[in-house]
């Protein structure tokens, strides 16, 4: 590796895919980061020769470990549990844990990279790591559930830290899972420390706030999108996919702003509704029962219908708000929104975009595209307020926490447009969000040598 020259991205990228075999979602999110990064190289070759570029694709530490556990009828499970501990420049690792049958170390390894960057957009002081397990929470009980976060943190204990690293949640991993691998953690190292891991509950070291922060954040990211366009959400229609954390939260923020959200996902279909959802039914479904969409249109007076198998792409929109998974939306799908008159389309998920669908919609001047490094980036940023707020014992309110969370969002927007911009790549927020990211850990790393 050492040989290949660090201008050149098209053997970098060769390497990360010869050294990382058949990690598509990793080598997807190296080259988005990448591509836009050679006039940056061009005008800091102090980057080549302290070959950034070969360090930064390289995790400082990937940590692979086994996960006994025993279900409720006395059946033992093996499950595979990792993380991946990127990058340090900026700060203590950070990023969350998920947990999905069939995670693999490749989407691990896609999500802690793409965490450096956003990290380092939140202003934060905060490294970037990912883990999770293959353990599937869907269907089992509390008592399951809390036996596998026990064994799980009974070896991932020794790995973080307040200082060290500070995993928070993710896909199946909410509330629950964060309290169960807290009240662990705490056991094994016999003390209180809190901001060892963050979604803690409020009322034991959690921040207002936290929960709703990724999607309340990626609408104040849209609301900065169209406010540069003198608009707003106010009767605007919204289409969001996923129904979990992220979805849910955004859908209550762009209801909040004056918006109507008409269609959502889960594994069971696409739920229409043309009238606008009646929310608190919605999280009763998804976040109190752990139920499915298809029990809302039955539940709920009016129109609404589920579609199983659809996405909600087909639905017209003027925002589009991807908040379920990786490549969840392709090229059709994409030009689908864009035949319906799409105006802004915004990342809550991680890479939810493939790269044929980013390619529609950066082509067409009708549409503001925000990927998920920058429009997804509240859910870290009030973490690390938790970690924060954890560390001088101290709390802060919703309001004040809600207030702070909109002034990050509005940082990461004017840097991605500001950075593009200075670089040749005007109203892109992809390259602008990328190259300001990489320059930030970048900085960081020229400082820190050879490490
Ligand atoms: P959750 O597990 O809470 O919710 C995910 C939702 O998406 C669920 O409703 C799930 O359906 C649905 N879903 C998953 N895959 C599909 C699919 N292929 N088709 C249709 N629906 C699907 O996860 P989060 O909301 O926490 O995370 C969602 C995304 O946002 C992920 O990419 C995550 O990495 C990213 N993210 C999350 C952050 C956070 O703070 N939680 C922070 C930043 C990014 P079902 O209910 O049936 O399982």
């Amino acid at each position: 590796m050492s040989t290949v020259p660090a201008t050149d991205l098209d053997a970098i990228l060769e390497s990360v895919e010869d050294r990382n075999p058949g990690e598509l979602e990793f080598h997807q999110a190296v080259h988005e980061v990448l591509a836009p990064l050679g006039p940056v190289l061009e005008a800091h070759p102090e980057y080549s020769r302290a070959r950034i570029l070969e360090r930064i694709v390289e995790p400082e530490r990937q940590i692979m470990f086994r996960v006994p556990w025993v279900d409720d009828h006395g059946e033992i499970h093996v499950q595979r549990a990792m993380r991946v501990q990127f990058n340090s420049a900026l700060g203590p690792y950070k990023g969350g844990l998920r947990f999905h049958a069939g995670l693999s170390l490749g989407t691990v390894k896609f999500l802690g990279f793409e965490q450096i960057f956003k990290n380092a957009l939140t202003g934060q002081g905060i490294g970037g790591g990912k883990g999770g397990s293959d353990f599937d929470p869907k269907g089992r009980s509390d008592a399951e559930v809390m036996r596998f976060c026990q064994s799980l943190m009974t070896e991932m204990y020794r790995h973080i830290g307040p200082d060290i690293d500070v995993p928070a949640g993710d896909q199946g991993v909410g509330g629950r899972e964060i309290g169960y691998m807290y009240g662990q953690y705490k056991r094994i190292v016999g003390a209180s420390e809190a901001g060892a891991i963050t979604g803690k509950g409020v009322g034991w070291g959690g921040a207002q706030v936290r929960t709703e922060a990724t999607g309340y954040g990626l609408v104040y990211f849209v609301q900065e999108m169209l406010a540069h366009e003198d608009d707003d959400l106010h009767g605007k229609t919204v289409v969001v996919s996923g129904a979990g954390n992220v979805s849910l939260f955004a859908i209550e923020q762009a209801n909040k702003l004056g918006a109507t959200c008409v269609a959502c996902s889960d594994s069971s279909g696409t739920l229409h509704d043309p009238d606008g959802f009646d929310l608190e039914l919605l999280k009763t479904i998804k976040l109190v029962e752990r139920g499915s969409l298809a029990e809302y249109p039955g539940r709920r007076r009016g129109a609404a219908t589920l579609t199983p198998g659809a996405t909600p792409w087909g639905i017209a929109c003027d925002i589009a708000l991807p908040c379920a998974t990786q490549n969840e939306l392709d090229e059709e799908d994409a030009q689908a929104l864009v035949a319906n008159g799409v105006q802004v389309v915004a990342e809550g998920a991680n890479m939810p975009c493939t790269d044929e669908a980013v390619a529609v919609f950066q082509a067409d001047p009708n549409v503001a595209y925000a990927p998920g490094k920058a429009a997804n980036a509240g859910g870290v940023a009030v973490s690390a307020f938790e970690m924060a707020q954890n560390a001088a014992r101290i709390r802060w309110s919703f309001a004040d926490s809600d207030e702070r969370l909109r002034a990050v969002m509005r940082q990461i927007h004017e840097t991605c447009r500001k950075t593009a911009a200075r670089h040749g790549f005007e109203g892109d927020y992809v390259a602008g969000a990328n190259i300001a990211g990489f320059t930030t850990v970048a900085d960081a790393m020229l400082a820190q040598g050879v490490v």
